[in-house]
């Protein structure tokens, strides 16, 4: 089994009497409001998916990793985990304060504050996403927050798996599990959309040569005309049912934001991947990537995948499928520019096209979606994101 990253498994999560304790003192300590992404945060890195991180990092740490991609003991870390807060003296360091959701009266972790530090926010957009374009929603999110950033470790009150629990397992759990199955390698795909037949044929693939796939959904907050992440995980149930061997193949979520990195971003996933126990992750092309308002991308297409050279200690291996894969009616199959030369007689997979059919309810070409799947996303009265 792949050691966690940093070597050791984060477990940040209160239970029994800790827990009874904890959330009988959060009502007398001093109480700061945080987003539903930082809650996100917390709760990953107290489950162990941000591991080592025990909380949210200081100042040596932020620094380090906007000059060397690395925490000062040499970890690789690509993009801080970090909390703001509007003040610098909106906490004090030494203090205790409870995390609370907005408009929530429970507290859902404690924060030991470390420190309050400043940081350079153009200096920082520019080292986690290589500009300091507003129109890079990476860059924008970065400048909405605060002035100040808190380092400290957290403690989980609220370990609420939420609406997909039976498919959130923690990384300590899956790791459990690939340990049973025996699976000594376990690569990571992971998919912000319905699968179609050319998804299957790349995951399919891949288990040529590893033991366990493990399909990794990313649940967050979604732009409107996107798939609805109950509709993502069904049709991917759907498939796995009818078409996978079952002792090979894992579907979990991921709980987790987009930052729209490229290439850094990349880097940061396949750490969560490693943590819960994967060895490798498919890097698609432009991962985590998002273009300008005048459609250019903001990073190469193959700038996700070259950045691994950079970063030989990080265990996880990254791999990358070339291609322009279709469904090629000549040969009968799936197949790319680079496996065979009928490229004028492929059925297209473009996500636009399946996405306007589904759209207005039409049939999408068994060659480009399996009936079953198509069946069982036309069965939800609400496909889209509003
Ligand atoms: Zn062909």
């Amino acid at each position: 089994m792949i050691a966690p990253h940093g070597g050791r498994l984060t477990n940040r999560i209160l239970t029994g009497a800790e827990l009874d304790e904890a959330t009988s003192r959060a009502g007398s300590l001093p109480k700061l409001t945080i987003s539903d992404v930082l809650a996100g945060d917390i709760q990953n890195i107290a489950r162990g998916v941000f591991s080592p991180l025990n909380g949210f990092i200081g100042k040596d740490d932020f620094e380090s990793i906007i000059a060397n991609d690395r925490m000062v003991d040499g970890t690789v870390w690509t993009i801080p985990i970090i909390l703001d807060v509007p003040e610098k003296d909106s906490v004090q360091p030494g203090q205790e304060v409870a995390l609370y959701r907005s408009g929530e009266e429970e507290a859902m972790a404690l924060l030991t504050v470390s420190e309050v530090y400043d940081w350079d926010k153009q200096a920082a957009t520019a080292a986690f996403f290589g500009t300091n374009d507003l129109n890079h929603p990476g860059v924008a999110g970065m400048y909405a927050r605060g002035d100040w950033l808190v380092g400290g470790e957290i403690s989980l009150i609220d370990n609420d798996r939420g609406p997909f629990a039976d498919v959130n397992l923690f990384p300590a759990e899956t790791r459990e599990v690939f340990e049973k199955n025996g699976w000594k390698t376990v690569i990571a795909f992971q998919t912000r959309n319905v699968p179609h037949i050319g998804h299957e044929f790349l995951q399919k693939s891949v288990l040529g040569f590893t033991d366990g796939l493990f399909i990794q959904p990313i649940i967050g907050k979604k732009k409107s005309g996107d798939f609805r992440d109950e509709v993502i995980i069904s049709s991917y149930l759907t498939l796995l049912d009818n078409y996978y061997a079952k002792d090979r193949v894992f579907l979990n979520i991921l709980p987790t934001e987009m930052r729209y990195g490229g290439p850094k971003e990349a880097i940061l996933h396949a750490i969560m991947r490693k943590n819960y126990g994967c060895t490798g992750i498919i890097i698609g092309r432009d991962h985590a990537g998002v273009s300008d308002p005048n459609g250019k991308p903001y990073y190469g297409e193959e700038a996700a995948i070259e950045i691994f050279r950079d970063f030989p200690d990080l265990e996880i291996e990254p791999f990358s499928i070339a291609g322009d894969f279709g469904y090629c009616l000549k040969c009968n199959a799936v197949s790319s520019d680079r496996m065979c030369p009928h490229g004028a007689d492929f059925v297209s997979f473009s996500g636009t096209e399946i996405r306007s059919l589904i759209q207005s309810r039409s049939k999408v070409p068994e060659q480009v979606m399996r009936p079953e799947v198509l069946e069982r996303i036309l069965q939800f009265d609400d496909i889209f994101v509003d």
